[in-house]
Order: C-alpha cells, then sequence, then structure tokens
C-alpha cells in the first residue's frame, strides 16, 4: 500500500468494494470510526474485503449509529493469499490472540489450531480467533484475512495430510532437535508448498515426535540451543522461513 496513505485506517468489510458505489458500516465500526477516532464527513478511511485491494473512501456520514461513506479510488490491488500454512497447539487467553496475530503479521495464509497430547486449551472460540485475525490484518496492511481452520487432532491432521495437502511438506519445529540453525532443512524447500507445526507450552510428546519424525513430508528443524516459549517459537520459526523461502526473498 502506498505509504502515502499509512496514516489512514484500515478497515476490514464485508460487501464488494468498486469506485463511486456508497456503503454503510455496521454498528461496532460506525462507533469506531466515528466515536473512537472522531471521523467526520470528508474524513478518508481505507477499506478493503480481502478480494478487490484496498480502496480511499471518504465519510458522508458520521451518524455513531451508521457511519456512510462513498468508495472513491483502489490505491492498492488485492494480492495472491499466502501459501503458508501455520499449525499451532492452542495457548491460554492473551497469548492465543497474540500468536494469532503475530500469524497473520508474519505472512500465514492458513491458521490451523491443532490439539496436541500436551495441549492446555480445548475450547476455542472461533470467533476470537478469526477477530484477532481481522484486528491485525487492519493494523499491518494486510490484504488478505488468513483462514482460519476449524479445530482438529494432531493424528487426524497428519494422517490426512497428504489428502488435504498434496505435497506440502510440513516443517516441524522440534525442540528435541539437536541445537542447530535450520537453514540448512529451509534451503532445500524453496519454491515448495510449506507447513509449519508448534508444539504447546508442555512440547510435543515423545509418541508425537516419534510420529512426526517418522512421516516422509515431515521436516524437523531446531529453532537454536534454547527452548523458545511457544509464541515466541512461532514468530522466530515464521521468520526464518519467509526470509529464507517464503515472500521476504
Ligand atoms: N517442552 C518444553 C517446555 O515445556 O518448555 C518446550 C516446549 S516449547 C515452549 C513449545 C514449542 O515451541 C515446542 O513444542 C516447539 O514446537 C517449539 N520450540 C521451542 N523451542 C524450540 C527449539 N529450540 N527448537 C525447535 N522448536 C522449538
Amino acid at each position: 500500500m502506498p505509504r502515502s496513505y499509512a496514516h489512514l485506517q484500515r478497515l476490514f468489510v464485508g460487501p464488494d468494494l468498486s469506485a463511486g458505489i456508497a456503503l454503510t458500516l455496521n454498528k461496532e465500526q460506525s462507533l469506531y470510526l466515528a466515536a473512537v477516532l472522531r471521523k467526520s464527513i470528508g474524513d478518508e478511511v481505507i477499506l478493503f474485503n480481502g478480494r478487490d485491494g484496498a480502496w480511499l473512501c471518504r465519510l458522508t456520514s458520521d451518524s455513531k449509529k451508521s457511519v456512510a461513506l462513498d468508495v472513491v479510488e483502489r490505491i492498492a490491488p488485492q494480492p495472491p493469499p499466502s501459501d503458508l500454512w501455520y499449525g499451532f497447539a492452542p495457548l491460554k487467553n492473551e497469548r492465543l490472540d497474540y500468536v494469532i496475530q503475530k500469524a497473520v503479521e508474519m505472512g500465514a495464509g492458513t491458521i490451523q489450531p491443532v490439539q496436541t497430547q500436551y495441549t492446555q486449551v480445548h475450547r476455542l472460540k472461533h470467533e476470537r480467533l478469526a477477530a484477532n485475525a481481522i484486528e491485525a490484518a487492519e493494523q499491518c496492511e494486510v490484504l488478505n484475512v488468513p483462514i482460519i481452520a476449524p479445530e482438529t487432532g494432531l493424528d487426524q491432521m497428519l494422517d490426512g495430510w497428504r489428502e488435504n495437502h498434496g505435497d506440502r511438506k510440513l516443517i516441524f519445529a522440534d525442540e528435541g532437535e539437536a541445537p542447530s540453525s535450520p537453514l540448512s532443512s529451509l534451503l532445500p524447500l524453496a519454491g515448495q508448498r510449506i507447513g509449519l507445526i508448534v508444539g504447546p507450552e508442555g512440547g510435543f510428546s515423545e509418541t508425537e515426535r516419534t510420529k512426526l519424525r517418522s512421516l516422509p513430508f515431515v521436516v524437523p528443524v531446531s529453532l537454536g540451543p534454547r527452548i523458545l516459549r511457544a509464541d515466541t517459537a512461532a514468530v522466530a520459526a515464521m521468520a526464518i522461513i519467509q526470509a529464507t523461502i517464503g515472500d521476504w526473498r
């Protein structure tokens, strides 16, 4: 998105976006713009919907119940969705919010909660995960809101991997791997479809590690000599992946 628009508030909306149409925001977004950000008629914001790119819009009504806008011009095209698949064992409360937001910022295209043996959280509120993903996309100029996949179990995910993912490789952040740099394992994956899986605060069980390491599509990697917390490991792993074989290149 051109830097000249970086100061404008970005909002994710549902309807199609095209030049010349008029839109009315929902109550929550109207209250946020009109009351919290105190936007008024003539002010500009950026709207995106994950399909039509980013659009400069101008307020034509600043009612706290229903802000209306004219859609003026497209300022950024819709990029293709990211193909990076990120599987994680759900964490508690704000750590869960954090890991969803960071996955969006790091460019995950699909975010897959995976129940493992030591996962501490079992009843996920899908709408909370989705709200965190949208908030992160709005804040970080991401125009594709990642897919938040329905929760699954590790065995079910691995057993259905080939059928659901074809030739995608699964990078396994294995805290039991001998400490080393993951670069030598990642670089040969350049150009391939990849996923990443990170375990819970209690780590993967030995049974889970043995199963993961036995699968031909799994690529175990170390994230260095220290044990990282699960959310730190997620950000570190996705940063290294994006920098070496992902969209940072
Ligand atoms: N069992 C340990 C514990 O209870 O602290 C480690 C779990 S660690 C907090 C959570 C997850 O982060 C691990 O399952 C693994 O996926 C990843 N992780 C953390 N440090 C790592 C490292 N040095 N190498 C590879 N993966 C790591």
